[in-house]
């Protein structure tokens, strides 16, 4: 008989003969990279990209943001060297085509500035409210789940028998391929989303700080 899922409080049986977790703890573990990981939503993340945003208008000219995008460009580049390398029947890992495709697959649907300032915006929503992130496989999971988001292209249409409905739903990776993914972002765009991070949290304590002595100030008039 399987075992009982490993899960805190779980008393359903595993899914699988020789795995840790019942069905509803497993599809979470996959869909979300930690048990008690919730989704990072789309509103979640529109302060952060806010905030992303008004950093680039104030630095215009800085050469940073045409490098994200020249990173952009060579990430799209060697995904499609991957592509055209498959379809010349080279072997190769599942995860490592199915990483390929969706890069192509967003650069074709997707601004470069959407990706690049959905990724810095994860990392401002980690450091600001590290209680949303339930670590690295978490966080990773969550960018390329926010990511996708960025383009309707990975979902499909399904039909709620109980309400009649259509509902859409976002085709699911491997936990493997979003790992990989999510692993492609974080090199290639992790340095300056810490670099921002850093930035927003100075600000921010500035303005506490300024707020502060305000408030000390107006207790000072007699
Ligand atoms: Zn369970």
């Amino acid at each position: 008989m399987n075992r009982v899922c490993k899960a805190a409080g779980c008393t359903k049986r595993a899914a699988s003969r020789f795995g840790n977790y019942c069905h509803s703890h497993r599809s979470r573990l996959r869909r979300h990279g930690a048990l008690n990981q919730d989704a990072v939503t789309k509103a979640d993340l529109k302060i952060y990209r806010q905030l992303v945003r008004e950093r680039i208008e104030k630095n215009k000219d800085k050469a940073l943001w045409n490098k994200l995008k020249a990173v952009w460009v060579a990430l799209i580049n060697d995904a499609n060297v991957v592509v055209e390398r498959w379809r010349k029947g080279t072997p190769m890992a599942d995860y490592n085509r199915i990483t390929a495709f969706e890069l192509v697959k967003l650069s074709n649907a997707v601004e470069p500035e959407d990706v690049v300032q959905t990724v810095l915006a994860m990392y401002l929503l980690q450091d600001q409210e590290p209680k949303k992130i339930k670590g690295d496989k978490a966080f990773l999971t969550q960018m390329v789940r926010r990511v996708r988001g960025l383009t309707n292209l990975n979902a499909g249409t399904w039909t709620d028998n109980a309400t009649g409905r259509t509902k859409t739903a976002y085709r699911e990776l491997s936990p493997k391929a979003v790992e990989r993914l999510g692993m492609k972002l974080a090199i290639a765009f992790g340095p300056a989303g810490l670099t921002l991070a850093k930035l927003e949290r100075k600000d921010h304590e500035r303005k506490m700080r300024e707020l502060t002595e305000y408030h000390q100030a107006l207790g000072d008039i007699q």
